[in-house]
């Protein structure tokens, strides 16, 4: 894919917009773009520049992307309401043509390579809380003050707020200042040759601050994946994330792709194409939550003997949450492919059903009272019904998402009970 419309190769060193910004190491990649870890020489600190692939259709989508990480970035001077901030965005030119980069704020590993950390064991349930409360934080703002449908939630596209400073914390983050000029920075730097005076002193600037890229990951759980038996604690770790990745966001009622979501978050309204809105965002946050909790995904269709995915979906829905109300059920533009006339699956007869309170006890070994409380959180947000799950807004006032932990129960009484003994 490094050719002609395709990725820009980058080396580290290499700068960007007239100098300002420097890449460290690459962060991530898409199947659009390649994101790396720069240093801002403006503001002195670390970012993420997302570089798009050159092609027509790639600069398209990066430009549709922008415009939705500007409108939340506008709604939100504060940066408080968990959505990626964007900075900056340029244009740059490389052999491969033009490319779009946006520039981030620079954050922390996603929830999926948390999950994967903690050995697909599920975090403890005051974890999830938090994470929960960043997310419906998010979500509220993007639907409720944008009208904005994110369209691909899921645990990749959320992460943590990386609380590290590359330069102050290099042992933890796991970049080493670099002093001298790194090897082999000539290449790409915007095919500027009448070099003004400030950015030469920028580029000065940016020659003392350059990091050396090292093999460890910059993230906030020390980043190994988790292979070792030991045992992770994740305790004492602040778990605030940020809703990344606009890449397929739309305005509510500006909506142009009929597929959206991916596969396993996607909604049934989605897959049978009966039209869709915010809610759809909401039963993406409810498949996360479950992930969370459990460390497994909670639908993951196959193919099968004479069935497709969709249709395997569909029936993993069923055995979890009942029957599909019928008039939901035949109500899709594409029901007829799945459906009969009573609203029965056309080729998987025969459902297993195992709601959800009973899943999270026999399955994954939750405390009766735990999984009881989770569940009548988790099952409104998993309706069939796209009109009846409750909000972002609603979710953030459930009496799940205010549970005080019992450890906190216990220091409160404790705090309580040291005050009463010094007044005493
Ligand atoms: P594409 O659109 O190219 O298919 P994508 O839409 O999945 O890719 P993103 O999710 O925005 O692209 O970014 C890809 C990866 O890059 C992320 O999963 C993450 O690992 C890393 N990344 C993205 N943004 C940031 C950021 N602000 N800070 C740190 N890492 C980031
Ligand atoms: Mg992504
Ligand atoms: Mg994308």
């Amino acid at each position: 894919s490094y050719r002609k419309g395709g990725y820009h190769a980058v080396r580290i060193g290499d700068p960007f917009s007239g100098g300002r910004y420097i890449a460290q190491r690459k962060l991530g990649w898409g199947q659009f773009s390649t994101v790396w870890l720069a240093y801002d020489t403006l503001s002195s600190s670390y970012v993420a520049l997302k570089i798009q692939k050159s092609a027509q259709q790639f600069a398209q989508a990066a430009l549709h992307e922008i415009e939705f990480l500007s409108a939340a970035a506008d709604g939100d001077l504060q940066n408080t309401k968990c959505v990626v901030r964007l900075i900056d965005h340029f244009k740059h030119a490389g052999p491969n043509g033009q490319h779009l980069c946006m520039v981030l704020e620079f954050l922390g590993d996603s929830l999926l390579r948390l999950i994967r950390y903690n050995r697909y064991k599920g975090l403890k349930l005051d974890k999830v809380r938090e994470i929960c409360r960043c997310v419906l934080t998010g979500l509220d703002y993007l639907h409720r003050e944008l009208g904005m449908i994110h369209s691909d939630l899921k645990p990749e596209n959320i992460l943590l707020c990386s609380t590290i400073d590359p330069c102050k914390d290099p042992v933890r983050s796991g970049l080493t200042p670099l002093l001298e000029k790194p090897e082999g920075n000539a290449n790409g730097g915007g095919g500027s040759s009448t070099m003004n005076l400030i950015e030469k002193k920028l580029k000065r600037r940016a020659k003392r601050a350059v990091a050396k890229i090292s093999e460890r990951r910059v993230s906030m759980v020390g980043g190994e994946e988790a292979s070792s038996k030991t045992e992770k604690s994740l305790d004492g770790i602040d778990m605030r994330c940020k809703v990344v990745d606009f890449g397929n966001a739309c305005w509510a009622d500006k909506q142009f792709a009929e597929e959206i979501q991916t596969r396993q978050y996607r909604a049934p309204e989605v897959i049978l194409q009966s039209g869709y809105s915010f809610s759809v965002d909401m039963w993406s946050f409810g498949c996360t939550a479950f992930e969370l909790v459990t460390g497994d995904m909670l639908f993951a269709p196959k193919e099968g003997n004479g069935y497709g995915e969709d249709e395997d979906h569909l029936a993993l829905m069923m055995e979890l949450l009942g029957k599909m109300p019928r008039k939901i059920a035949i109500g899709g533009a594409r029901s007829k492919d799945y459906f009969d006339r009573h609203g029965d699956l056309k080729r998987i007869r025969r459902l297993k059903y195992w709601p959800l309170d009973r899943l999270l006890v026999d399955k994954y070994k939750l405390p009766e009272a735990e999984a009881k409380e989770f569940a009548e959180f988790l099952s409104p947000i998993l309706e069939f019904a796209p009109e009846k799950r409750p909000t972002a807004q609603q979710c953030l006032e459930h009496p799940w998402m205010n549970v005080v932990s019992t450890q906190n129960n216990a220091d409160n009484v404790e705090s309580q009970m040291r005050n009463l003994h010094i007044k005493g």
